[in-house]
């Protein structure tokens, strides 16, 4: 029953622009009413219906350790009693700033900010401002958030709903974006060559996780880097989804790879709005007030973003036998479900790194955006809502990623997989 969910999406219709502050949440491209959700604890969502789901969004990624942890809330609610802002320097902002380096690898020095988007657009203007070039290189289905330069063939929400263009977006902003397709280096090769010294930047998701979940080939990234080092060229890995939930060091760590300039989002945060940028000191240096690349933010370093933020790192730097946990739980789910689906006949590929996963409903590889947008889509759609029926909340479209929590148990998989298997043809 979604009879509550259905009233409040008309009303939240009436004031709010389709509805939802973030467009993916509108099931426009799946279809149907989006579930309006009351509370979440542990691996469950419950909405406004009284209905329960397994939740495989996780806010998009920042639950890793389940909904409403305990160490993290408690100690949000502890330091929300010594005020929610100051606008001023504080002793936490150091202790997260050196609890990131102790984790992530190339991070000397590091901001914080409020979003990922923000992290992605100050990395890019920190490259500009580094190189004193202009256009930068990003890959087609990738998603840096909503900056004007990132919108051009983005993936998430823009693929999602299939806008080939943004208005708003200045032909002058998108002529200094370039793009490839991921995973082919010759295509970079070519955007170089044809536009040399004058590329600032290539920015990529390491792992690309808004056009489904898409794992680099060998020696992809390694080629990136050669590039970028052989043209002046900042390499920027976009570790807003990537970064805390693949390893502690992110995609750098887990791939053995290094960039320049990393930003991230999501896991950051614990569930708070927190993005960051960082990297090496000689490029960081060039943000203010130490340089003259000017990036600001009021609530930047917020102190109840940050509390939530730096109890759930620590909790990941404690105990990192959970990312062994999530692989194996991801593994499982992944071998659950190729079973049910090869019992089916039903043609499908599973790409899948640590706890990220996403299925596409084709029988070809998903190695870059105009592959994942072969797959059969409303076959995928079907997915969803029969799924969705049986308490299973997957993303609303077939261009995101899946991402787990370590609240998932064994039987929380075994129910996911059961109730693929119920799924008509
Ligand atoms: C979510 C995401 C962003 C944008 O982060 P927001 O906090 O939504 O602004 C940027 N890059 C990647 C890879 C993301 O997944």
């Amino acid at each position: 029953m979604n009879n509550k969910s259905n009233e409040l999406f008309e009303r939240a219709k009436q004031s709010i622009p389709g509805g939802v502050n973030s467009p993916v949440r509108a099931f426009k491209s799946v279809g149907g009413t989006p579930v309006f959700i009351k509370s979440a604890k542990g691996a469950y969502l419950f909405d406004e219906d009284g209905n329960k789901y397994i939740d495989y969004i996780n806010s998009w990624g920042p639950m890793i350790l389940g909904h409403a942890y305990e160490a993290v809330v408690k100690a949000i609610q502890e330091k929300a009693l010594g005020s929610t802002s100051f606008g001023a320097p504080t002793l936490l902002e150091i202790e997260m700033a050196e609890l990131i380096k102790s984790m992530a690898p190339n991070v000397d020095l590091i901001r914080m900010v409020s979003s990922g988007t923000e992290a992605c657009m100050s990395a890019v203007r920190l490259a500009r401002g580094y190189t004193g070039k202009n256009k930068i290189i990003k890959f087609e289905g990738c998603y840096h958030g909503h900056a004007d330069s990132f919108l051009v063939k983005a993936g998430s929400g823009v693929a999602t709903l299939n806008i080939q263009t943004v208005p708003g977006v200045t032909a002058g902003v998108s002529v200094d974006t370039l793009t490839a397709p991921y995973n082919d280096l010759d295509a970079v090769k070519k955007l170089v060559e044809e536009n040399k010294d004058q590329i600032a930047a290539i920015i990529i998701e390491p792992v690309a996780g808004n056009m489904g979940c898409i794992l680099p080939q060998q020696n992809y990234l390694e080629g990136l880097r050669k590039i970028c080092d052989e043209e002046n060229i900042v390499f920027i890995f976009d570790e807003v989804m990537t970064g805390f939930r693949l390893s502690q060091g992110g995609a750098q760590e887990k791939l053995n790879i290094d960039a320049d300039l990393v930003t991230y989002g999501k896991v950051i945060g614990g569930g708070l709005p927190v993005g960051a940028f960082g990297g090496k000191q000689k490029i960081m240096e060039h943000i203010s007030p130490l340089g003259n690349v000017y990036q600001a933010g009021t609530l930047s370093g917020n102190p109840i973003a940050m509390i939530a933020g730096y109890t759930m790192l620590k909790e990941l730097k404690n105990n990192s036998g959970i990312y062994k946990e999530l692989d194996e739980k991801c593994s499982y789910l992944a071998k659950g479900l190729h079973e049910v689906f090869e019992k089916k006949r039903m043609k499908h590929r599973i790409n899948r790194l640590g706890s990220m996963i996403s299925i596409h409903f084709c029988d070809h590889e998903v190695i870059d955006f105009d592959s994942a947008s072969k797959a059969d889509i409303p076959v995928f759609n079907k997915f969803f809502h029969h799924m969705l029926e049986n308490g299973i909340y997957l993303p609303p479209s077939a261009y995101e990623s899946w991402f787990l929590s370590n609240a998932l148990t064994y039987d929380d998989l075994d129910a996911t997989i059961q109730a693929a298997n119920n799924v008509s043809k």
